[in-house]
């Protein structure tokens, strides 16, 4: 209840008062602001996946202006040789407006990380785009083998088999890489599990899946439960440590994810940042209201 009202207040409060519990989760509105954040996480040996805030635009020229701002992106990260990657939200690029003017934006893109040896993230965003950010993932694919990978969500009905599907474009040499995560929409009950232990035991099932088939999978939660249970799935199949790893949110959980490190298993932090940082942060508590009480411990009990 009380999520919820905040979760509708939250778009008229001050952004003054916003960016006091959005600043640990934003490195800022700048690209020196994400490239300084990701290499102080670099200094700490972890690696890095940097994300330009923002997606459903409203028209193709602002598609044009994110996919040159992505380029400059990559153009600085690596020039300060910044130990990460990059994630993107397709819906940026215009995936609901054109599709095919999205993945043209978005394959100059992965072309541009490709030239540096580098790879990029497609994020799974909610269910009208998640079979147009499949397409999209394996044409994709087909070009860059090694420099592209895609998101999936153990809280869709549909990952696991979604992951066997996949066998065709994976491959000992080039394993296909995907980020598992719950999944962060609110999806109708008819597509998404919807209890706490439900998505745990799927996300548990679909990560065992991908270490059968040898696919390199990046765990990507802050869930302690769920943490354990990968490590002993890792264990099973005595996982080689270059072949997986973790991944967290930018200021989530950091004890949590320095004892990731301390045991000596690869981890990736999500570096968002961008100068739609208000609008991101107030829609993910609007279509999540359940992040509101993160919001208001961050305001009140600081
Ligand atoms: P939860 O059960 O939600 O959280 C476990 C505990 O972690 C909580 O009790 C709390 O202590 C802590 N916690 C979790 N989130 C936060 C937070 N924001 N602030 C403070 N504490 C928190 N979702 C998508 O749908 N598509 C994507 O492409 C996508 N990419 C992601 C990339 C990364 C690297 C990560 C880590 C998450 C991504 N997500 C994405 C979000 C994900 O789906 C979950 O909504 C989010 O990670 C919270 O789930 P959890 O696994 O941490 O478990």
């Amino acid at each position: 209840m009380l999520n919820k009202l905040i979760s509708n207040i939250l778009p008229y409060m001050p952004e003054k008062l916003v960016w006091q519990f959005s600043k640990d989760y934003i490195a800022g509105e700048t690209i020196e602001d994400a490239v300084n954040a990701a290499l102080k996480l670099n200094e700490q040996g972890i690696l890095t996946t940097i994300d330009v805030l923002g997606e459903f635009i409203k028209n193709l020229d602002e598609a044009e202006a994110n996919k040159n701002e992505y380029l400059e992106v990559i153009e600085v990260a690596e020039k300060a040789k910044v130990n990460g990657n990059y994630s993107l939200k397709p819906t940026f690029f215009g995936l609901l407006i054109d599709k095919e003017v999205a993945y043209q934006h978005i394959r100059e893109i992965v072309a541009k990380a490709a030239s540096y040896n580098n790879f990029v993230r497609i994020d799974m965003e909610d269910t009208p785009c998640t079979d147009m950010e499949i397409e999209l993932f394996r044409r994709l694919k087909e070009e860059f083998p090694a420099n592209v990978g895609l998101v999936l969500q153990s809280y869709l009905k549909r990952t696991h088999q979604d992951i066997k599907n996949f066998k065709d474009i994976h491959s000992e040499e080039v394993p296909i890489n995907f980020r598992l995560c719950k999944g962060i929409y609110v999806e109708p009950a008819s597509l998404a599990y919807k209890k706490y232990d439900e998505i745990n035991t799927h996300f548990l099932e679909d990560i065992e899946l991908m270490l059968k088939e040898k696919m390199y999978p990046a765990i990507a939660t802050h869930d302690k439960p769920v943490i354990d249970g990968a490590y002993k799935l890792l264990e099973k199949y005595n996982y080689p440590k270059e072949n997986y790893e973790f991944q967290m949110l930018y200021g989530v959980t950091p004890a949590l994810r320095q004892s990731i490190v301390d045991a000596g298993h690869r981890l990736r932090v999500y570096v968002p940042f961008g100068k739609h940082w208000f609008g991101y942060c107030t829609r993910r508590v609007k279509e999540n209201p359940a992040m509101a009480s993160v919001i208001l411990k961050a305001i009140f009990f600081k």
